[in-house]
């Protein structure tokens, strides 16, 4: 059975090109890059030569603003808790309701240990609750992190807005980059942002590698203490193949931005219009005028996202539901939640997430297997 792949922001295959890249440094090349010998010390050009490639990918001015970690949650860890740690006061620490567990999680480890938490609200569409941020912000100085571009959803926040709001009372502004990095242009140096994560299998390079961009005068605490790689910001002898998977994953996924922006989004508007005309009941979720180029979340009315998944993976199609199954029960996702996504459509969200492997075929698979699938549902719920 041919697999049709929409499940991107997931995770991505690797590029053939990624693991060509990486192939040596399994093999020959698997010196220690902090060796003094020529034959460890070689390796540590590659990582230099990476560095570059992720700084370029952000807009970074100097790549030594690029500090490697081992996945994007690491980069949101250090960035919250090792920001929030190395300012001198202890900051008001602002988040959003929408945010990766690896952003919220890191967030209550600090108000746990006596900070101060707030998560702002989103509107029906996803959108960020500004007003009640430029409040809050007026508090004191902040550690905020703000997610550039949510994963279910793919609505993208004003980042630039919101740095220039925490900057204005002295706080310091990192974002999740995690799912926007390499679908959407940016250029830090020009933004008001003070550290971005990014994470390698988000862009075709392998899972297990990560990095998180400093801006030169950010101070951030280590959280893995030893050795004085990553210039004292994360100990560990560096995973160099990885690293190198990601440098070049980084430097493709620029070069694809523009296809990204293009055929990619022409691909993903095909399959909205196509389920939002073929099935009733459906409705899009998000922020139809800023979202990700890749990314599509519906809700069906009265049928349950884990039971469309389940049919639509017995053809072959991997997709993802916008609820988590938490301890046996059906959660309905805190993104939708927050949302306020009507009762009865809220555990019925399906995600598709494209990258530049998909085809149009992906589509039309979809697009015959869904409709039918809905409908069949329908039939059988209760609720209808
Ligand atoms: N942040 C966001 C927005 C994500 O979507 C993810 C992964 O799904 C992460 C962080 C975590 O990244 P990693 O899997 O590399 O730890």
């Amino acid at each position: 059975m041919r697999i049709v792949y929409l499940d991107n922001n997931a995770t991505t295959q690797i590029a053939d090109e990624v693991r060509e890249a990486m192939l040596p440094f399994l093999t020959d090349l698997w010196g220690n890059p902090s060796s003094m010998h020529t034959f460890g010390g070689q390796t540590k050009k590659y990582i230099e030569t990476a560095r570059e490639q992720v700084a370029a990918l952000i807009g970074a001015d100097d790549p030594q603003e690029i500090t490697f970690t081992s996945c994007g949650s690491e980069s949101n860890n250090l960035a919250i808790r090792g920001g929030a740690e190395a300012m001198d006061k202890q900051p008001h620490v602002m988040t959003s309701k929408v945010e990766h567990a690896a952003v919220s999680g890191p967030c209550h480890y600090l108000e746990d240990r006596g900070f101060r938490l707030t998560k702002l609200d989103v509107d029906e569409k996803g959108r960020l609750d500004v007003e009640t941020l430029r409040r809050e912000a007026k508090a004191g100085k902040s550690l905020t992190s703000i997610m550039w571009a949510n994963n279910e959803t793919g609505v993208i926040f004003p980042v630039g807005l919101i740095g220039e709001i925490v900057h204005e009372f002295g706080g310091i502004f990192h974002t999740d980059g995690v799912q926007a990095v390499g679908k959407i242009p940016m250029k830090v140096s020009e933004l008001p942002i003070d550290m971005l994560s990014l994470s390698g299998h988000k862009l075709h390079a392998p899972k297990g590698v990560g990095a998180l961009y400093i801006r030169r005068g950010t101070k951030v605490k280590p959280l893995i203490l030893g050795g004085h790689q990553e210039r004292g910001r994360r100990a560990g002898t560096e995973n160099v193949p990885y690293i190198v998977g990601l440098g070049l994953a980084c430097e493709l996924a620029g070069k694809k931005l523009k296809e990204e922006n293009t055929r990619v989004k022409a691909m993903r508007d095909r399959l909205e219009a196509g389920i939002l005309e073929t099935c009733p009941g459906a409705r899009l979720n998000g922020d139809p005028a800023a979202r990700l180029p890749n990314t599509t979340n519906i809700s069906f009315d009265y049928i349950e996202g884990e039971a469309i998944l389940l049919m639509l993976d017995d053809k072959g199609i991997c997709a993802s539901t916008g609820s988590a199954c938490a301890s046996g029960s059906l959660e309905p996702s805190h993104v939708l939640r927050a949302m306020q996504v009507a009762g009865m459509s809220v555990h019925g969200s399906i995600r598709f997430s494209f990258s530049t492997y998909n085809t149009e075929e992906d589509v039309d698979a979809v697009l015959t297997e869904l409709p039918k699938i809905v409908q069949r549902l329908r039939e059988l719920s209760p609720f209808v």
